[in-house]
């Protein structure tokens, strides 16, 4: 309690109340009072403030006093020390008001100055030890930790927050491996100092928004909200195992430990604590007897998605290393003369057991690890270099497209990445495009349409791919500096038959009429499809029908023969096979 108490006086009497109104002017205490004259008065009061101390008629026209001091606590979260007025000395009764909870009582005719300034000061003693007590149960003495009596109540704060921001909550259940060894060979103080240092390091290392719990012995909890997928919890649960095995510097020597961790997630693996606890320490249980310094989810299937990405990241990072990648190109030519325009890269991952793997299959684990910036930096410098080999070997100067991933646009560098490959491989200016979805402009507009603004005085152009899938609005084509409309490739497998494909086409293509942006039809698979984007005035067209994509070594000579054939309106250039 502070020396200023802020005091509560409930009694219905007008009388008793004056008493005690000028008892406490002799108290020598220095207080607010507040007055209230029922069970209801008392709890208005305290929902409006908090009280350091309570005087409680215990027979009140309302209620009795128990039951308002239970309120007091259960709905106003109420701290004060409550001392019972009662106007009988009654033995029975008084236990019944001390087994309530309160520190003390008095019966009214032995109310004076110094005997309430006596009973305020023993209250507020009393008071803060009962605090202290309560504090240092939930605490684990060794480590300064919550222990395991606040499981529950976190974890359930937790998933109710979790089920409102549709995210989730990951328990994860740690144990150091092998610590019964340090006990046994070096002595329980060792241990203790050990698990002390391990329990600093998971605090440290740890989100502010984590709680971690010592369950007992060298096991611990933690609790991490805002987790939104099985990744997150897996990259958090390595975090920490690695933070673990560093070395622990005892007093004489280093310690070499390692642990395991079990993951169950609320609310997939269930809602309820004690059940999540369960599952927690089954997937323990695993992680140990697969060799340990391992986490292991509850969840088999996330196991297996968790270690396949792992696998697919680490073989990746092998990838980049040994420039595994390789570029094809596929032709983009203007649809009423047939001249070839520019090309779009599209990268291939040249894996040497399993052969070509296609960027579907890749580039969403590379975003997801952020192999994605180095990569993308690649197919840049490697399509520019490119491009004016091939303008050094008698081709005249395409257009070239590459797609960015939505983690490019974020990267900061991306501006000195573009500023690179254009000085290093002398491309001309104006002859550089990317492509970007919609889904990664929506992200964050107004910095992306700064980017995008940035680029184009670089003399870069910018294509909107597979326009037409994401949400974007009229209001963004207007705000955003790009110069091409890209009609994704699934509405135009089905033209000119499907009326609605046919519909959305032509609007599209209107559409960047009305804003002055090119449009070109991506997936064009034959001369029925090309014949109606020609009829609703596409710009251009790129699809298997005019050439697939092929090795940067074909491109010449398909270049070369195409030109050859090549009429002056596309009458019907032969598909090409492979
Ligand atoms: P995208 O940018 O929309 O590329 C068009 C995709 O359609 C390519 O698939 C292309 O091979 C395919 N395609 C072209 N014409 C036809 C056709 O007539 N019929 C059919 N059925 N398909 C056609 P690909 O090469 O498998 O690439 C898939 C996606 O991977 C690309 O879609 C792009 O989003 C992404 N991607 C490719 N290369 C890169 C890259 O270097 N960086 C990034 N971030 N993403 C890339
Ligand atoms: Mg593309
Ligand atoms: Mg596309």
């Amino acid at each position: 309690m502070t020396d200023h108490l802020k005091i509560l006086l409930v009694d219905d009497d007008d009388v008793d109340r004056l008493t005690v109104r000028r008892a406490m002017e002799q108290s020598g205490l220095n207080y607010d009072l507040t007055e209230a004259v029922d069970g209801a008065g008392a709890l208005v009061a305290c929902a409006a403030q908090k009280f350091d101390c309570v005087f409680l008629d215990y027979r009140l026209p309302d209620y009795d006093g128990d039951i308002i001091f239970a309120e007091m606590v259960a709905e106003h979260d109420s701290q004060a020390a409550v001392i019972f007025l009662t106007g009988e000395n009654d033995e029975k009764l008084a236990q019944k008001m001390m087994g309530s909870g309160a520190v003390d009582y008095l019966t009214k005719a032995e109310i004076s100055g110094t005997v309430l300034r006596r009973a305020v000061q023993y209250a507020s003693a009393r008071h803060n030890f009962h605090k202290q007590l309560a504090e240092m149960a939930r605490i684990d003495v060794l480590t300064g930790l919550p222990n395991r009596s606040v499981f529950e109540s976190v974890l359930t704060k937790a998933i109710a927050q979790a089920g409102r921001a549709q995210n989730m909550v990951a328990v994860t259940l740690l144990d150091l491996d092998n610590f019964k060894d340090v006990n046994d060979t070096l002595g329980h103080a060792a241990g203790d100092q050990l698990l002390k240092m391990m329990s600093e390091r998971l605090s440290a290392r740890g989100r502010v928004t984590d709680t971690v719990i010592r369950l007992g012995g060298d096991e611990f909890a933690i609790i991490a909200p805002n987790i939104n997928d099985a990744q997150g919890a897996s990259r958090h649960a390595q975090k920490i195992i690695d933070a673990l095995a560093e070395p622990f510097e005892g007093e004489d020597q280093k310690l070499f430990m390692s642990c395991s961790a079990g993951i169950a997630l609320a609310p997939m693996d269930g809602t309820d604590p004690t059940q999540l606890l369960k599952c927690a320490d089954m997937a323990l249980y695993r992680a140990k007897a697969e060799g340990r310094g391992r986490f292991h989810f509850f969840d088999e299937k996330m196991n297996t998605a968790v270690q396949d990405q792992r696998a697919l990241e680490s073989d990746l990072r092998q990838a980049v290393a040994k420039n595994e990648f390789e570029l094809f190109y596929q032709p983009k030519v203007d649809i009423r003369t047939g001249q070839v325009l520019g090309t779009e890269s599209l990268i291939r991952w040249n894996q040497p057991e399993r052969g070509l793997i296609p960027p579907n299959d890749f580039i969403p684990a590379a975003e997801k690890c952020h192999l994605i910036v180095e990569i993308g930096d690649w197919v840049l410098r490697e399509t520019c270099r490119q491009h004016v080999a091939w303008r050094d070997a008698g081709i005249p100067p395409l257009n070239c497209s590459i797609n960015l991933s939505p983690h490019q646009l974020k990267d900061t560098q991306i501006i000195a990445s573009v500023d690179r490959a254009l000085k290093q491989s002398g491309l001309e200016d104006g002859c550089l495009e990317i492509e970007i979805t919609e889904s990664a402009i929506l992200d964050n507009i107004k910095s992306i349409s700064e980017l995008l603004g940035m680029l184009r005085m670089r003399g870069v152009s910018v294509s909107i791919d597979d326009f037409g899938t994401g949400y974007s609005s009229l209001t963004h084509l207007k705000q955003l500096p790009v110069d091409t409309l890209k009609i994704d490739r699934s509405f135009v497998s089905n033209l000119p038959g499907d009326e609605g494909d046919a519909a959305i086409t032509s609007a599209t293509i209107s559409l960047g009429k009305t804003f002055g942006l090119k449009v070109i039809a991506e997936g064009v698979e034959d001369q029925e499809q090309l014949d109606f984007l020609r009829r609703e005035g596409c710009d251009q067209a790129q699809g298997y029908y005019l050439s697939r994509p092929m090795p940067a070594a074909e491109f010449p000579s398909w270049y070369r023969e195409y030109q050859t054939r090549r009429i002056a309106t596309i009458g019907a250039p032969a598909a090409q096979a492979g």
